[in-house]
């Protein structure tokens, strides 16, 4: 089966075709390194982390680029509050930025350009824009004529004759609402809110508007015409639309094949976001006491375009998943000797696995499909029914898996020891041979050599006292 990805541009799924078989690459929009990002921004990260990992897997290179935007409005208003210089802020914020990707699990891009290393890209596309006749000048600062591009609107479904707009005004904030469709600004002149942030280059003095960093860089390291753009959805409008604006309009060729957004990360039904100041950093939940993989795991495990509602009961309930699994590889790591095999099932739960992700990274179907294994399994070790060649098999199923996830190697806790395994082995047989007696006894001893015995769905586990 091939795999299908929904396609914003054309809202409906399709077959992956990569231009270069075997290859794709991959844009996706990068943080403004102003401050601590939010879950929010990681569920966007976490998402494009998922997509990588899978196609991977799934046997593709794959070339990531991700920007840095370290000038932008949002930039310039906490230097000037803040009185610190644009490189401290920014050094500071990319620094937290890839230790909390690690943190996270989330592979790294292979490369992060950052837009201020980037200023002659920018320039020379501006020349072209302005060679092509797609831009015009106000007060020092040049403007995109959405008017000259009649694609314009199609990724975010805006119907530019509907709106009359192009000649209808500008904007020059960085972001905007899709109310305000109007031509954006691709360079500012420069002001004195800007303070010392400028650059004097054959436009004038003054710095870049932010939507041409994407599109100078996407290009000069992705090339023209690349496979797949990501983002969240708020990305689709204006910045994505200005990004094809731009560079269809520059390079004369298509630029993306594939646009692919995340929605949201919302807590009680608003999107997650610094200016509702509903937020948690990564940093504050960790500060909490919470367990870096049981944030991974909630921005995860939910499809990518189904809204993931935060709430601290999913962080507790991801939890017990990552207990579950960590219960279930100490088991079967505990496995010794000859036995029966997981050929089938462990086939069976990885073409179910494959073929979820493949219907447009459906991972919530895709890690059903390993706990059905994971409780089957249980009752087969149970009953003593596994070899120790089938376990190993399964913990290698499991690694494999958790090459796409990350959530699914979780390394025992603590190692049992072998007399300690031996003695719950025993409790299990006094308890099929209905010797009740025998098998309160060896609990007891458990207890007193610093070993808990519980009962579980899945089997009997030992933990530390
Ligand atoms: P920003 O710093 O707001 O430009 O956001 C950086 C990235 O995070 C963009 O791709 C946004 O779409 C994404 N993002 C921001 N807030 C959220 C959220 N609550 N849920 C998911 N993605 C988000
Ligand atoms: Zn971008």
């Amino acid at each position: 089966m091939a795999i299908r990805f929904y396609n914003s541009m054309h809202r409906a799924k399709e077959d992956l075709q990569p231009i270069e078989p075997g290859k794709v690459g991959l844009y996706t929009c990068g943080p403004t390194i102003y401050n601590f990002a939010h879950i929010g921004n990681f569920r966007a990260y976490m998402f494009e982390d998922l997509l990588k990992r899978y196609l991977r897997y799934r046997g593709y290179e794959v070339h990531h680029i991700m920007n840095l935007t370290d000038v932008e409005d949002k930039l310039i208003r906490t230097c000037r509050e803040t009185g610190e210089s644009l490189k401290t802020i920014t050094t500071r914020y990319a620094q937290a930025f890839f230790e909390d990707l690690d943190t996270l699990g989330i592979e790294r891009a292979e490369a992060y350009p950052a837009a201020t290393d980037h200023v002659p890209e920018m320039v020379a596309m501006i020349k072209q824009l302005r060679d092509k006749g797609h831009t015009y000048e106000s007060e020092g600062s040049i403007y995109f004529r959405i008017s000259s591009f009649p694609e314009y609107g199609k990724l975010a479904h805006i119907n530019l004759d509907e709106l009359q707009a192009g000649g209808s005004g500008r904007v020059d904030s960085d972001e905007y609402e899709r109310e305000d469709v109007r031509d954006f600004a691709l360079w500012k002149a420069y002001t004195e809110d800007d303070g010392d942030v400028f650059w004097e280059t054959e436009l004038g003095k003054g710095r870049p508007g932010w939507h041409i960093e994407c599109s100078a860089m996407a290009t000069k390291y992705l090339g023209n015409h690349f496979d797949i753009h990501c983002g969240g959805v708020d990305n689709i409008f204006p910045h994505h639309e200005n990004e094809i604006a731009q560079s269809c309009c520059a390079t004369g060729h298509q630029f993306v094949n594939l646009w692919m957004h995340c929605a949201h990360l919302v807590v009680e039904g608003k999107k997650m976001s610094k200016s509702l100041g509903n937020f948690y950093t990564l940093r504050d939940l960790i500060a909490k006491g919470y367990d870096p993989l049981a944030i991974r795991w909630v921005l995860v495990s939910t499809h990518y375009r189904q809204p993931n509602n935060f709430t601290f009961e999913a962080l507790d309930a991801a939890g017990h998943s990552i207990q579950r699994v960590r219960d279930f590889r100490v088991r079967l790591g505990e496995v010794k000797g000859p036995g029966g095999s997981l050929d089938e099932a462990i086939a069976a739960c990885e073409q179910a696995f494959q073929d979820a992700l493949d219907d447009d990274l459906n991972i919530a179907v895709g890690l059903a499909a390993v706990f059905d294994f994971i409780r089957d399994t249980n009752k087969r070790l149970d009953a003593g029914d596994i070899g120790e060649d089938a376990s190993k098999a399964a913990l290698a199923l499991l690694d494999r898996l958790d090459a796409v996830t990350g959530i699914l190697g979780a390394a025992p806790e603590r190692a049992v020891p072998e007399e300690i395994q031996q003695l719950v082995l025993d409790r299990q047989q006094a308890r099929r041979d209905k010797n009740f007696a025998r098998a309160d006894e060896i609990r007891d001893t458990l207890l007193a050599q610093g070993w808990v015995l519980e009962d579980t769905a899945d089997g009997p586990r030992v933990k530390p006292a």
